[in-house]
């Protein structure tokens, strides 16, 4: 049994993440300031011994003893993230600080949940971890994307200067059950419109493309990126190299649901990557083969019925 602190755990991919590890028989201490997650998230969890809940905002120092801290609060969505865009860049900034002097203090491993976005609008496809990234410093996305930048920094820093045990992944776009239905990015909105009978909202022509992780294989690598040996500290990606374009998606979305939405087109928000495919390779050869083992209709599949069952239950 390990003691394992999951920051940003009652969150879409930290619910899961908390869920597997109790599985495993781990004992969990769950952290979030519930900006963009929810106690629903993680409610069938609470009255398990071995799991804890605590209200925290990452900005703040925070001590426990653990063995290793999965570092993942920070809002994802750009809808939540541009929300208040300072807190953002705080929380990637001062989070990951917070959590290395953390680790540091108590000799623990910690894991940041970085992003593809590091990547920013990238030039060469699909992505490999030593490309340097197309990013904006001052656009509207530069809150998140810059931030976790900072925080790769810093957990290398840490890692050279400290000692700091540390491993970094850079999560591409992932989805399923537990995403906010109102979180604004794409593959919840295309179902709960699709759901609806409402349309189908694509930004710009639909011709920019995604390669869409289905969560339970984001948190088999990141539980294994974790438990990798020590000199292996990453970056390394983690995503599905299946790429779709967001026409495609929504197509195969109305498909699934039977829906009667039509697709409409709307603007193009600011700096919106055009293309994005991770090379996995290095994930593959660290990872024991680590590789996505849910495709697109499967994971649509079940996140379609979680969604379906959530509007049920409003009702
Ligand atoms: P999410 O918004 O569902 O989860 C983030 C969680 O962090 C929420 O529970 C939120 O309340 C919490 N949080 C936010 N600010 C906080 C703060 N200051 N203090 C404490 N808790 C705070 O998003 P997600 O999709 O589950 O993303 C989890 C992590 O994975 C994030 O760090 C995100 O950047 C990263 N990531 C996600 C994706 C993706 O496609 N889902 C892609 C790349 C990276
Ligand atoms: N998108 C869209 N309609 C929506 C939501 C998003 O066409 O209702 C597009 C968005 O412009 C982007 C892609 O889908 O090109 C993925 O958006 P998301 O916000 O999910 O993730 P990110 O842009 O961060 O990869």
């Amino acid at each position: 049994m390990k003691r394992i602190l999951v920051t940003g755990g009652a969150g879409f991919i930290g619910s899961h993440l908390c869920d597997r590890l109790i599985k495993e028989g781990n004992d969990v201490i769950c952290l979030d300031n519930y900006f963009t997650g929810s106690k629903r998230n993680i409610e069938h969890l609470l009255s398990h011994p071995y799991f804890e809940l605590v209200r925290h905002d990452v900005i703040q120092p925070y001590f426990a003893e653990v063995d290793q801290i999965y570092n993942l609060a920070c809002p994802a969505s750009p809808i939540h993230y541009q929300y208040n865009p300072i807190k953002t860049t705080k929380t990637s900034v001062m989070g990951a600080i917070n959590m290395l002097g953390l680790a540091k203090r108590i000799k623990a491993r910690v894991l940041q949940a970085s992003t593809s976005e590091v990547y920013g609008d990238p030039e060469i496809h699909p992505q490999t971890e030593d490309y340097w990234g197309n990013v904006n410093p001052i656009g509207i996305r530069s809150c998140y994307d810059e931030g976790k930048r900072c925080a790769e920094t810093l957990f290398m820093d840490y890692h050279k200067q400290n000692q700091v045990d540390i491993k970094i992944m850079r999560i591409f776009n992932t989805y399923g059950p537990n995403m906010h239905p109102n979180d604004g990015r794409v593959v919840s909105n295309f179902i709960m419109q699709a759901l609806k009978d409402k349309d189908i909202t694509i930004y710009g022509d639909g011709s920019q493309s995604r390669s869409f992780q289905y969560v339970d294989d984001l948190v088999e690598g990141a539980i294994r990126m974790m438990n990798s040996p020590k000199d292996f500290i990453g970056p390394v990606n983690i995503g599905n190299p299946n790429e779709f374009t967001i026409l495609e998606l929504a197509q195969k979305v109305i498909e699934l649901t039977q829906s009667k939405s039509k697709i409409i087109h709307q603007e193009l928000p600011m700096d919106d990557p055009l293309q994005r495919q991770p090379d996995i390779s290095l994930a593959k050869e660290k990872l024991n083969n680590w590789e996505p083992k849910i495709q697109l209709e499967e994971g649509l599949t079940k996140t379609i019925s979680y969604f379906s069952k959530l509007i049920k239950s409003e009702y």
